[in-house]
């Protein structure tokens, strides 16, 4: 017989020790990396030797040589890039994925993980006030969300224009024009790509301060080429601003030219479970497709995101694998039926743990929350003088600049002292912020999509950025 406990305790006891020690040590390390690639590259790059290494030095020696190469997420101070920390539940079940090691790619592989999955995306419907009838699968990320809802849209347009997209392929299929704010993510574009739909039939529209796109400017662009497959793509929280698309003005105008609407919601989907920021997303129900994320707002660990198809149909249509060696359960949901991979890792499960963990209430809380903080971090360091506030939040996204204090400073002046002052707070380590181009201009992006973050993480921030203006 295999004696478990000595070939398991001793690596998961390091592990569980070394996660704690690690958690009770975010707080007073940086929030940033503390050393460099030649040195990361230096202790990583140990030999692979011929007779292997005991699983409990391996864990060890790990745990040793990526000291200073990890960036603070999990902490409170992080608000940097939209990066959530991990709920305790969501943590614990993920090591409990890794412990039961399911293939989750169908029921008969894994009924557990393929029943939790479907309870998963019933909730998740729900939260976000989808059409119940909506189809849903829990994928990598946002980027692969977008691959999924865009090939379900592929599949209705051309089915529509009498062209099956999945057999003859894209070669002498009619294009589909995709019409954008231009402010639409870079994981869209790739998923454009990926899908052959070609990022040239992109069309940019014009949009307004808060990379929203102009209804009148979506209704010429529908107008003209009327008849042609058209996909909009809109947004719930922008990268920049957390700006909403108008649902309310727009879906109905796409509607009404059998135009696909997609909304990217890697960010704002959340909005719809709190009702302080619910408004924000009226109308967006009466798009088609939908993509958010658990790995950012919800904080689950990484490697977790949800695509969801007003058209199930479509959906499967485009995804459904059927091979003669798998056992398909006519009952059950096959995730294959509706995800691109194959095997995969039980994503639900954490999800399951995260929603759980929080309910309704602790979720919109969580939500409301992060708002919070990102509208006190973009007044106290907007507060500071030489600050210029260039977004205060709608949702929990924010902008600030540091201004050159010279007399006759240009606006380049004041790119190049942004820069400053963000490498100086980088450098100190106490929160850790990052930087965009907005309008031209560089700014200080102030992202909160922490559980973790709490008034003290808000002050202390504010006096790192006083201490790294020179103050
Ligand atoms: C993060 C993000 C994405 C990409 O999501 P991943 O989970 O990183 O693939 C897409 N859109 C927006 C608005 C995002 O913030």
């Amino acid at each position: 017989m295999k004696n478990v406990e000595s070939i398991f305790q001793k690596p998961l006891e390091t592990a569980f020790k070394e996660a704690l020690t690690y958690l009770r040590n975010l707080d007073s390390m940086p929030a940033g990396v503390s050393t460099d690639l030649k040195t990361l590259r230096q202790r990583l790059d140990r030999p692979l030797t011929p007779e292997g290494v005991p699983a409990e030095q391996v864990i060890s020696e790990l745990i040793h040589d990526v000291e200073g190469g990890l960036i603070g997420s999990a902490g409170g101070r992080f608000f940097g890039w939209v990066i959530g920390g991990t709920l305790p539940a969501a943590m614990a079940a993920d090591w409990m994925t890794s412990a039961w090691d399911q293939n989750a790619g169908l029921y008969a592989c894994a009924p557990a993980a393929a029943v939790v999955e479907e309870i998963v995306g019933f909730w998740l419907k729900g939260l976000f006030s989808l059409p119940p009838e909506s189809s849903f699968a829990l994928v990598t990320g946002s980027q692969m969300a977008h691959v999924t809802c865009l090939a379900a849209a592929r599949h209705a347009l051309l089915e529509r224009a009498g062209w099956d997209v999945e057999r003859k392929g894209l070669f002498g299929a009619p294009a589909i024009r995709l019409l954008a704010s231009g402010h639409q993510h870079g994981t869209v574009d790739r998923a454009v790509r990926l899908l052959g739909l070609g990022t040239e039939h992109i069309e940019s529209l014009e949009s307004d301060i808060a990379s929203r796109m102009l209804p009148g400017a979506l209704e010429k662009a529908l107008e003209s080429h009327s008849g042609a497959p058209v996909i909009v793509l809109l947004q719930a929280g922008d990268i920049n601003t957390g700006g909403f698309d108008q649902f309310e003005q727009i879906v109905p105008m796409a509607r009404r030219h059998n135009a696909w609407v997609h909304v990217d919601g890697a960010i704002g989907l959340w909005a719809a479970a709190s009702p302080r920021y619910r408004h924000q997303t009226l109308g967006m129900e009466g798009a088609d497709s939908w993509v958010t994320d658990g790995h950012k707002w919800l904080n689950t660990p990484y490697d977790c995101g949800f695509a969801f198809v007003k058209d199930a149909g479509a959906h499967r249509a485009s995804m459904s694998h059927r091979a003669s060696y798998l056992t398909h359960d006519e009952d059950a949901r096959d995730q294959l039926d509706w995800n691109p991979e194959w095997s995969r890792r039980a994503r639900g499960f954490a999800t399951y743990a995260a929603l759980r963990q929080l309910g309704r209430e602790g979720i919109a809380d969580l939500v409301e929350r992060c708002g919070h903080h990102a509208r006190a971090l973009v007044a106290g360091i907007g507060a500071l003088p030489g600050v210029r506030i260039m977004w205060k939040p709608i949702i929990n996204q924010g902008m600030v600049r540091f201004l050159d204090p010279r007399q006759g400073a240009t606006e380049e002046d004041h790119d190049r002292r942004t820069e400053e002052v963000m490498a100086a707070i980088q450098a100190q380590g106490e929160a850790f912020f990052g930087g965009t181009t907005w309008h031209g201009r560089r700014c200080m992006r102030i992202s909160v999509s922490s559980w973790m973050t709490d008034d003290d993480d808000v002050a202390r921030a504010v006096a790192a950025v006083r201490r790294a203006m020179g103050d």
